[in-house]
């Protein structure tokens, strides 16, 4: 006897990255910034009249939305946020595919949440094998029988960016078949070709980002989505059938500071960047396979050690990276990019470790 529903019982939930508060390790397996949010950030924070926290929020967060139009360069129309980019992620899904109708096509290894919110909402799946050299098969996924794309832009957990010429060719193609693409470019101001632009022209196309990398808000959770209105008001719609108010005024008050804070974004991305290129070359430099990222992480491994006995070691040692027991992904590990002296540390202990 159970009270549960096929579903609740069945479903393999997504993995979120461990959290733990056992004792203080240098994080590095989260993919979070290491710099803190914009100084306007804890302005907002510090002036915010808790008085107002009585009332609901703006449910379609219109000011925020505002303010993200004018950093995008598009309308407040064609712009939708959520609690964080995964709830804007998962409410893609039904807006986007019939339940047992035609697939949703991604990457055999990219953000593993998209197979999760598939199996949710009863989206059948096409999962395309990355190549050789963990790059998109763009052909395969173009000749697949499908509604639509989940494009993970830098992907995820390789950290391979594509350019944004490559990415208009996909679009376009799709475009031509009648399919959608969802680029996902959560890592994306990291490598700095957006596709945005690419929404007034394209109205197949839905960009999703997020507040908890490039901005440090991960803790604030918030993301939004860019395209068509057609795409976007199915968003809206899909968010009315689940929760009014996703998005909670503390947070539409923070976000809408921060990304105006372009400036701000733009330091603290150089320094990210800068680090990224350092912590690759001295990881090559120890024998690493490491492709280039265009993300604020590494997909490394290939060493004479195994993912899982590098991740346990590491750990030991009070750093956290993610490891994922699975095929080619157990041979490495996902690092995030820390501060120069969170990096040095890593390095240290990692040259201890494969002495
Ligand atoms: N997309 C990708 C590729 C990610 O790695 C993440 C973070 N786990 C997300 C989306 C979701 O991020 P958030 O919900 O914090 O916006």
């Amino acid at each position: 006897m159970t009270y549960l529903s096929r579903r609740a019982l069945c479903i393999a939930p997504y993995t979120a990255g461990e959290q733990p508060k056992d004792k203080s390790y240098i994080k590095l397996n989260t993919n979070e910034n290491p710099y803190p949010p914009s100084p306007r950030v804890r302005e907002v924070l510090k002036a915010f009249e808790t008085d107002t926290l009585r009332l609901y929020p703006r449910p379609d967060a219109d000011p925020l939305r505002e303010a993200i139009a004018r950093a995008e360069g598009v309308s407040p129309q064609n712009v939708f946020c959520g609690n964080g980019s995964d709830e804007v992620l998962a409410l893609s899904f039904p807006a986007f595919f019939d339940e047992g109708g035609l697939p949703a096509c991604f990457a055999d290894l990219t953000y593993s949440f998209y197979e999760v919110f598939a199996s949710f909402f009863g989206v059948n799946t096409h999962i395309v094998p990355l190549k050789e050299d963990f790059t998109f098969d763009l052909e395969g996924m173009l000749n697949a029988d499908c509604a639509g794309y989940y494009l993970c832009n830098p992907n995820a957990p390789t950290g391979i960016a594509l350019p944004l010429q490559t990415v208009e060719a996909f679009v376009s193609a799709a475009k031509e078949k009648g399919r959608v693409v969802i680029a996902d470019e959560a890592y994306m101001d990291f490598f700095g070709e957006s596709a945005v632009p690419l929404t007034k022209k394209y109205d197949n196309l839905l960009v999703v980002k997020t507040f908890s990398k490039s901005y440090s808000l991960a803790g604030i959770r918030c993301g939004y989505a860019v395209g068509d209105e057609e795409l976007v008001s199915a968003l809206f719609r899909m968010k009315d059938c689940f929760n009014s108010y996703p998005v909670d005024a503390v947070c539409q008050a923070v976000c809408a500071a921060a990304v105006e804070d372009k400036e701000y974004r733009e330091k603290t991305c150089a320094l990210v960047k800068s680090e990224r290129e350092r912590l690759r070359g001295e990881l090559l430099s120890l024998g690493f396979t490491v492709p280039k990222s265009g993300a604020n992480f590494l997909f490394a491994g290939r060493v004479k050690m195994s993912g899982e006995e590098l991740y346990t070691a590491l750990k030991r040692e009070g750093v956290l990276v993610r490891f994922w027991n699975k095929p080619i992904l157990k041979e490495f590990l996902r690092i995030t990019v820390g501060t120069p002296a969170e990096n040095d540390a890593l390095l240290e202990k990692l040259k201890f470790i494969l002495r």
